[in-house]
């Protein structure tokens, strides 16, 4: 059936992508993926083990020669034909993430854009990516040269279907390596309808899998002896526990966690525009975004700009310009975060919990929530909400502000709205973050800049797109080689 609006669908069953078929999992067993708009089951989905990991392992060990002899400009081609024909579903694909997920169409037609741009990196490797020569002695050279691991793994998580598997698979791919993914299993969807636009793009078969469920088989990827890499994009427990049983058995790893992201405001904001901002980064994927912000630091008198936001949010019709969140667990998290930081002596200033949306009143609504007069001990700020809340701080000095910027355990992304360019430069140097905006309320790099967090945001070396995101998924082989013509030498 084709899905071309909010209306609910039923689809059919997802089985896993395995050697380039779809295959049913060994134990036949399956669980249910919800429709957040409306809170039910919109298809059945397989419910992997390890033994549909060690057929993948095996598909993708066996596709490993062929790709990896591919030349580099032959394998590039084949992205540029998967872009080319991701663009051409764009619109299709946009209403697939809708139904999965809830984001509106026009953010998931965003998500769907943004997955275009970073699988446009991985395209243009072969174009950028030269490897070194150098002549280090008499008739001696050294070379480095890039080389893929073998089967590599991701993992990924729910809030951007398309866009975060985007992260990893180009440049896993084009450096010659064969993948195994591991989608979220609450949007497999989406993702699913990619593995076919790789097969139509002539990618050969075996050399990206999919292995659906939940976390059986990402403990069995994690253990298998055959995934040379992976990473996992998620929360922070599940990334730092992977990240040391990866690692323990030696394995590169690259795991992303959660954040807290803090937005500094200062009286001399420029109030439309920060105002404006401000309400798209809080609220914007209904606060689903791993760089949405959650906490406003205020400081000093910015009530003039507050003002502005609290009319701004009121604008937000909840079921067009925000979805719902994700499951029932959201709704309920965030209804006793809120509570309990009422109760700590927080202020209520919008309240948009139990807001229902009248077409769709089975689904996990709530609309956008402002408190104001939260400390750094209460729960709002305490907890990971992800969802939309803004919770407002005060304090009376610019210092003050990143000193509790700077304590908090996590360090994805902050910012700091002024217009001054001094008070943007002192404030955007001491920001504890990896990646800081200034009057930029979702400072995520774009390509060719790399994402990725500091502190418990992220665990492993480098970053997980950009240049780095190449260097994970391949290894240096260092060539010394000696040339040099005897003087006597004759023939
Ligand atoms: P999650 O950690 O619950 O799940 C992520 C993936 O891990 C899914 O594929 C899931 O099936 C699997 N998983 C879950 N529990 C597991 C376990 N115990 N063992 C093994 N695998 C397990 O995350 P989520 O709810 O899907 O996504 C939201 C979280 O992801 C938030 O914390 C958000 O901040 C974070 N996130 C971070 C980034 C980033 O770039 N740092 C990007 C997107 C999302």
């Amino acid at each position: 059936m084709k899905v071309n609006e909010y209306d609910f669908v039923s689809l059919e069953a997802i089985k896993n992508w395995i050697g380039g078929k779809w295959v049913n999992p060994v134990e036949g067993q399956s669980m249910e993926v919800i429709n957040p708009r409306y809170g039910k089951s919109f298809c059945q989905l397989a419910a992997s083990d390890a033994q549909d990991v060690e057929m993948a392992v095996q598909a993708a060990k066996e596709a490993f020669p062929g790709w990896r002899n591919t030349p580099i400009k032959e394998r590039a081609q084949v992205l540029y034909q998967f872009k080319y024909l991701i663009q051409r579903d764009a619109e299709e694909l946009a209403w697939l993430i809708s139904h999965e997920n809830g984001k509106t169409f026009a953010e998931a037609q965003a998500s769907v854009a943004k997955t275009v741009e970073c699988l446009e990196l991985g395209c243009s490797i072969p174009n950028i990516q030269t490897n070194h020569t150098l002549y280090v002695s008499r008739g001696v050279s050294c070379s480095v040269n890039h080389e893929p691991l073998g089967v590599c793994a991701g993992v990924t998580p729910f809030n951007f279907p398309l866009m975060v598997p985007m992260w990893m698979l180009p440049q896993a791919l084009v450096a010659g390596n064969t993948f195994i993914l591991k989608p979220s299993e609450q949007v497999p969807v989406s993702i699913a309808r990619l593995a076919e636009l790789l097969d139509e793009a002539g990618l050969p078969k075996g050399v990206f899998n999919i292995v659906n469920g939940a976390r059986p088989p990402v403990e069995a990827l994690v253990d298998h002896p055959e995934i040379k890499a992976m990473a996992f994009v998620g929360s922070t427990p599940v990334a730092q526990s992977l990240y040391a049983r990866g690692a323990k058995l030696g394995r590169p790893m690259l795991c992303l966690g959660s954040a807290k992201n803090h937005l500094i405001m200062v009286p001399d904001a420029d109030p439309d525009m920060t105002a404006n901002d401000v309400v798209r980064s809080f609220f914007g994927m209904s606060g689903q975004r791993c760089m949405a912000a959650t906490v406003l630091v205020g400081v000093g008198n910015i009530d003039h700009i507050l003002e502005k936001i609290l009319q701004e949010t009121k604008k937000i019709k909840l079921g067009v310009d925000m979805g719902p969140l994700i499951n029932e667990a959201a709704i309920s998290r965030i209804n006793t975060i809120v509570e309990n930081t009422l109760n700590a002596g927080a202020t209520l200033l919008l309240d948009g919990r139990g807001t229902q949306v009248e077409s769709a009143a089975q689904g996990y609504w709530t609309g956008p929530t402002i408190l104001d007069n939260v400390t750094p001990q209460m729960p709002a700020y305490t907890d990971e909400v992800f969802g939309p809340v803004m919770s407002i701080v005060r304090v009376k000095t610019l210092d003050e502000a990143i000193e509790i910027e700077n304590n908090n355990i996590f360090g994805n992304g902050g910012s700091i709205y002024t217009s001054s360019g001094a008070t943007a430069n002192y404030a955007a140097q001491r920001i504890n973050s990896g990646m800081v905006g200034i009057n930029i309320g979702i400072p995520v790099p774009r390509e060719p800049f790399a994402f990725g967090g500091w502190e418990l945001s992220k665990f492993g070396h480098g970053d997980i797109t950009g240049e780095d995101g190449y260097r994970f998924w391949t290894r240096p082989r260092k060539l010394t080689t000696k040339w040099a013509l005897q003087p006597d030498a004759t023939w």
